[in-house]
């Protein structure tokens, strides 16, 4: 290395304070400091930052390092007001300061950190706009002149520490700005983003708990008391959060009146219950904004993230499934992700992102049902019952897709699928002169009923494939004839112009009155397999069953027994005087080669044992 001069010295010092931000700050202020004691030769040098705010200054870095520094270290943080005379002195000090022998209280400090004895220092402030923003000093055991010119390479040399500690404050507040919610002050979602992915690493501890909050029905507070008293209210709340949660616990507002908290400390879901719990109950408490006290209150999903397991990504996902489900659950309340949360989700998602492209690809099949007169075992119709061919999940049942199907508005197009299929089939078994006394079933939903040109595809089917509308059965759930009964009348007014039969599914589950049944145009009711599947063991079911079956006679509709398993369900049917039976008795659902073969010989053969067979009589 070539010689030092005095301004070597200061270029040296600029090229090394260059490229240094916030997290090298210390370790290349030592650097300089060495440099810096070494060439001035004195025993002991640091840079001070003056924090305003809290009126001290502030160790940054030291050279060399001090061997058995007390605890705490003296100079680590040294309030002004408490100082000695020459701390004091240098808070507003603008020029360099030299200390002698005769500071008693000053060598002091130094002693009683340090344990030098006898020293003499220079002070050099770091000015920045004219104000001191800390201090790079120097100390020598025994004494020291410094000349001008030392000094004022001190002074070039203190402009660049001060330089370099603006850029790193302003550089603090920019990562500050980035990192938290301007509203509250809390962190926001980046921060939290941050923080989970250094607590999920693997080897870190766990399970760390993630709470997702929102506050229920915060809008009404917006609209009724201004969008101030709205951010009034979510700044109290945040307050409260950080003054009732450990310190070190992550809490993040992520926008509008969503928060997540991530404790520190590790928990199991019983432990996060309870926290997640209390935190919910003291968000319930109530606030004054706008002169009016008010609460709202707050439903929080927890989820559990095992380091080196769980992304960031998943764990939150899961808490906002849980939080959906405390949600759904009225609000107001605190919801686990447990496994059974989680099969249902994968499902969904699974089924929102491939159900679409299933209607397309073809891995949408029909299984059809036959239905029978219990009496001849002749069948009488057949019910479509729609399944997928899942690529992983295998054959899924309706019951996992079709609900999910309704509220992500595919039923539309799913229902479509179902009733061209069913159409196509049950034309192509009449053209090969199956089916001919055979009514076809099928099942729509709800949306599908209401939707404005429901009647007009169903003619375009009919006409498409040559199904007189009288071979079709139609049917719906009862719910659906409570929920809209008037946009339902006409629709099903428009189908029964071209003769479609209408018939009410799983009657008995919904809440039908007479005046429903009597409103519509319906043909029959399809008696729901829970009270069929226990005739001859429930008295009560029998009740039900038998008062449906003499409602039903007496608005002159249909009846069909559905989930007929046992024989002797099959005979009380028959008893009763309903003759019309579905059930894995008869038959289960099957694909449509199965089906074709029942077709071709017209009939499911029972041996029910029925006490008076009697075949002349009409089925109803
Ligand atoms: P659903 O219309 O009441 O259909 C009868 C359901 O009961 C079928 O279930 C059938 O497999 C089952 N089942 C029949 N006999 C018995 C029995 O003896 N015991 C028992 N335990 N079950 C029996 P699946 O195929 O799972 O369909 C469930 C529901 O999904 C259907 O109930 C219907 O509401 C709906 N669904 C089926 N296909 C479609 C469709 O294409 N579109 C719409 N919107 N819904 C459909
Ligand atoms: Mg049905
Ligand atoms: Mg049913």
């Amino acid at each position: 290395m070539p010689r030092r001069t005095l301004d070597s010295l200061v270029t040296e010092v600029a090229s090394e304070l260059m490229g240094v931000d916030a997290t090298t700050m210390k370790a290349v202020t030592a650097r300089v400091l060495a440099t810096l004691v070494e060439y001035f030769d004195v025993d002991f040098s640091y840079v001070r930052h003056t924090d305003r705010e809290r009126r001290a200054t502030i160790l940054v870095a030291e050279w060399p390092p001090r061997e058995d520094v007390p605890e705490p270290d003296p100079l680590e943080v040294v309030y002004f007001d408490k100082a000695d005379s020459v701390f004091k002195a240098l808070e507003n000090a603008t020029e360099p300061f030299l200390v002698t022998r005769d500071d008693a209280d000053y060598q002091e400090t130094i002693r009683r950190a340090s344990g030098l004895p006898y020293v003499t220092s220079a002070a050099v402030p770091l000015l920045s706009r004219g104000e001191s923003t800390g201090l790079l000093g120097f100390i020598k055991v025994g004494d020291r002149d410094w000349s001008t010119r030392e000094l004022n390479v001190l002074k070039a040399i203190a402009a660049l520490f001060a330089q370099l500690q603006a850029r790193v404050v302003a550089e603090e507040r920019l990562r500050y700005i980035a990192l938290h919610d301007d509203l509250t002050g809390l962190a926001n979602r980046r921060a939290l983003l941050e923080h989970m992915e250094e607590r999920l690493r693997a080897g870190s501890p766990g399970p760390v708990a993630t709470f997702f909050l929102d506050l229920d029905r915060l809008k009404a507070l917006n609209d009724f008391l201004g969008h101030t008293a709205g951010d009034n209210f979510i700044r109290s709340l945040s307050t409260r959060l950080r003054e009732n949660l450990d310190p070190t616990d992550m809490i993040a507002r992520l926008g509008g009146d969503e928060f997540v908290i991530v404790p520190v400390k590790p928990m199991d879901a019983v432990a996060a219950e309870n926290e997640a719990t209390r935190i919910q109950q003291l968000i319930g408490r109530r606030v004054t904004v706008g002169g009016e006290s008010v609460s709202r209150g707050a439903s929080v999903g927890v989820a559990l993230g095992i380091p080196g397991e769980t992304t960031v990504a998943d764990v939150l996902r899961r808490a906002d499934h849980a939080l959906l489900s405390a949600k759904s659950g009225g609000g107001n309340g605190v919801a686990v992700f447990t496994d059974a949360m989680r099969a249902q989700f994968e499902l969904q998602d699974d089924v929102e992102l491939n159900l679409r492209g299933a209607v397309a690809d073809g891995s949408l099949i029909l299984h059809y049902q036959p239905e029978v007169d219990l009496r001849t075992g002749r069948i009488v119709a057949l019910e479509a019952l729609v399944r997928w061919l899942h690529p992983t999940r295998g054959l899924l049942p309706p019951g996992a897709f079709v609900t999910v199907a309704e509220a992500t508005n595919l039923a539309g197009e799913l229902g479509r699928w179902v009733i061209r299929s069913a159409c196509a089939q049950f034309a192509e078994w009449r053209r090969r002169g199956l089916a001919a006394d055979v009514v076809m079933r099928i099942n729509v939903s709800p949306v599908q009923l209401v939707s404005l040109d429901f009647v007009e595809r169903i003619e375009d089917m009919l006409r498409l494939f040559g199904i007189d509308g009288s071979s079709i059965c139609l049917e719906i759930t009862e719910h659906v004839v409570v929920q809209d009964l008037s946009r339902t009348q006409v629709t099903l007014r428009g189908l029964k112009r071209m003769g479609v039969q209408i018939a009410i599914d799983d009657f008995g589950t919904g809440y039908s009155s007479l005046s429903h049944l009597k409103a519509l145009p319906v043909d029959a009711v399809k008696i729901d397999r829970g009270f069929v599947q226990r005739l001859g063991a429930s008295a009560d079911d029998l009740a039900i069953v038998k008062s449906i079956i003499g409602l039903a006679g007496s608005f002159g509709l249909g009846v069909v027994g559905e989930g007929v398993e046992t024989p002797v369900a099959a005979r009380t049917l028959v008893g009763l005087g309903c003759y019309r039976a579905q059930g894995f008795l008869i038959a289960r659902p099957m694909p449509a080669e199965q089906a074709e073969v029942h077709l071709a010989e017209g009939r499911i053969p029972l041996d029910l044992d029925l006490p008076r067979p009697d075949r002349s009589m009409p089925t109803r």
